[in-house]
């Protein structure tokens, strides 16, 4: 297929370079000339205009900082430009409010759209393991399944367009909640006189474990390997958490759900951020505790 693919950034570059590997022929643009020439060094075709990347292809992916940006991009420069009936596929993480308009005004334009959100950092974009969770059609989704193939392990249907961001942003708001649960528990603990690893043996069989404790332990020296054993460094940075902290808010306002836990979470991370944190892996919470 010819791909089109926007925003050649930390994630975009090596879901790009997967799309290539795959035998696809992927036209790509990015606002940075970095990264356009990283994506030329893996065999992408590299263009100076989204409208000129869009033209003639089979699909356009997108992956990209936020919703106001993702709707710059197709409205101005992806719908009416790229042959009708393309699809089209937003990877990135944006708002639900913004995923169905833009997914409404390309559908009223002919084309299909499917929002696929992704979970997974870095290292699974670079090595096509991310796992993608797809808004849209059955049939947008049966077409989309092709494109994402080689850049994932799992790509799931998630419901009709937007699901995919109503699943990203229920996934991380819980992953937010049970990581500052786990440093919790983990500080006090340690402060009770408890050895925290033998709290993570225990607890980690008993019915506290979940992720950020299993698998993720927050804590250094203790459990399995994490960031929290390289001074936080690389993982999931606060500041993205932050984001998608922000974005789940918002969704929640929109749908009226109540999310107390959620409102916390948000709070603990946006002070954490202010105070110059936002670099650090998210599970440096646990040295404020
Ligand atoms: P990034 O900042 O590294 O990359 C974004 C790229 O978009 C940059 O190269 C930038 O130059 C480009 N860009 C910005 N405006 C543009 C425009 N108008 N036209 C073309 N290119 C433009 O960000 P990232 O870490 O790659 O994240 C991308 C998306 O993926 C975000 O929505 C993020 O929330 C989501 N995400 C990131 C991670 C992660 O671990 N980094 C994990 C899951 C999801």
């Amino acid at each position: 297929m010819k791909i089109a693919f926007i925003g050649l950034g930390n994630m975009g570059g090596g879901m790009a370079a997967n799309l290539v590997k795959a035998g696809h022929e992927v036209h790509a643009f990015d606002l940075s000339e970095d990264a356009l020439a990283k994506a030329a060094e893996h065999g992408c075709a590299t263009y100076s205009a989204v409208p000129d990347a869009v033209a003639g292809v089979d699909a356009v992916v997108t992956m990209l900082p936020n919703g106001a940006i993702v709707k710059g991009v197709y409205t101005k420069d992806v719908i009416g430009k790229a042959p009708e009936g393309a699809l089209f596929l937003d990877c990135s993480t944006i708002d639900l409010a913004t995923a169905r308009e833009v997914a409404g005004l390309s559908e009223a334009a002919g084309y299909q759209m499917v929002d696929a959100p992704v979970s997974g950092g870095i290292a699974a974009a670079n090595g096509g393991t991310l796992t993608f969770m797809v808004g849209g059609s059955d049939a947008a989704f049966e077409k989309a399944r092709t494109v994402l193939e080689p850049m994932a392990k799992a790509v799931i249907h998630a419901g009709a367009i937007g699901s995919g961001q109503v699943a990203k942003m229920c996934n991380n708001m819980l992953l937010a909640i049970h990581m500052i649960g786990t440093c919790e528990a983990l500080a006090l603990a340690e402060k009770a006189g408890l050895d925290p690893q033998k709290f993570y043996e225990i607890s980690s069989k008993s019915t506290g474990y979940n992720w950020s404790l299993n698998d993720y332990t927050p804590a250094p020296g203790v459990g399995a390997t994490s960031p929290a054993d390289n001074g936080y460094q690389g993982g999931f940075a606060s500041a993205l958490m932050l984001k998608d902290l922000r974005l789940a808010m918002e969704g929640a306002q929109t749908a009226g759900a109540s999310v107390p836990m959620g409102e916390h979470a948000k709070a603990i991370y946006e002070a954490f951020v202010e105070a110059g944190n936002g670099g650090k892996d998210f599970g440096a919470i646990f040295t404020t505790l």
